[in-house]
């Protein structure tokens, strides 16, 4: 079955999609944690990070292309932002469609709370 992601992406649910190309898309998320918060997704559906192969280089790439030029398209660029890929149980993982959080417009703090390791 597609992930909901998939569906975005193919334009059969809706999304607000601020970049797109060959490879990736990228939408703003439905329950932003930042100002900015913006997830860049391979137009293949991969379920998570485990399943990347070498094959997936040049989409792992773009993602990364992407998240730069749409900083930029966002205006948080030279203040910077965080980027984060979840996977899996204890990744805090939600959907299986590997995708990159980017997050910005206010300081984001220390990456993790810092409690017991
Ligand atoms: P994860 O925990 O898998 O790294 O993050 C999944 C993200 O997808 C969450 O931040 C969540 O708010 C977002 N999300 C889940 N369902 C939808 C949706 O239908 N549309 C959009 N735009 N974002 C979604």
């Amino acid at each position: 079955m597609a992930s909901i992601f998939s569906k975005i992406i193919a334009g059969e649910i809706p999304g607000d999609i601020v970049y797109r190309d060959d490879l990736v898309t990228a939408f703003r998320d439905i329950n932003p944690q930042a100002p900015t918060h913006i997830l860049i997704v391979p137009n293949k559906e991969i379920p998570s990070v485990n399943d990347v192969t070498a094959a997936d280089e040049a989409v792992l790439g773009r993602m990364f292309l992407a998240a730069q030029q749409i900083a930029a398209q966002e205006g948080i660029a030279d203040n910077g932002y965080r980027l984060i890929v979840n996977c899996g149980q204890h990744g805090h993982q939600e959907v299986l469609h590997v995708h990159m959080h980017l997050m910005g417009g206010r300081p984001l703090g220390p990456m993790l709370y810092r409690t017991s390791r």
